[in-house]
């Protein structure tokens, strides 16, 4: 499982002072500072133990394993319009075939995935864009990375 980088962690490595109470904000600044550093040097500047540590801002998500780290930006406006009228499309497709929503069961298990996912941040998954109280209920919907 990814350690997501809490704003303390993240305050020893930012150097935008004025800014450290704001998590997207600080979250950019150590993005930029740790894109190009390696696993170790991240766990060391961030004072933390971990095989894969996430790093959370405005622009994106950074995530930091042994192999190296990849960056996924937030998807622009552009973007986000389009992937809503994907789903909204995909989703009168469903009310045609009469399966719109997904059950109970299957929501409190996407649910949990996403809550421990690296691109969760306050109910939007930072990978699509999307708002996940609406999309994880939806059957026509999938995870934009796989995992469910
Ligand atoms: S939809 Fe997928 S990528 Fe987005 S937060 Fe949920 S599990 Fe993560």
């Amino acid at each position: 499982m990814t350690h997501i980088a809490t704003i303390d962690e993240m305050a020893r490595v930012a150097t935008c002072e004025p800014l450290k109470h704001k998590k997207r904000y600080i979250g950019d600044c150590v993005i930029r500072k740790l894109q190009n550093v390696t696993h170790e040097e991240a766990c060391g500047l961030l004072g933390v133990i971990a095989d894969e540590i996430t790093v959370q801002g405005g622009i994106g998500t950074l995530v930091i394993s042994k192999d190296g780290g990849v960056f996924t930006p937030f998807p622009g406006m552009r973007q986000r319009i389009a992937n809503a009228a994907t789903a909204g499309l995909d989703t009168l497709e469903g009310i045609t075939q009469g399966v719109v929503f997904i059950s109970d069961d299957e929501l409190r298990k996407r649910e949990a995935i996403c809550h421990a996912c690296q691109f969760y941040d306050a109910g939007i998954c930072k990978s699509c864009g999307c708002m996940l109280q609406v999309k994880t209920k939806l059957a026509s919907q999938r995870c934009p990375v796989g995992k469910w």
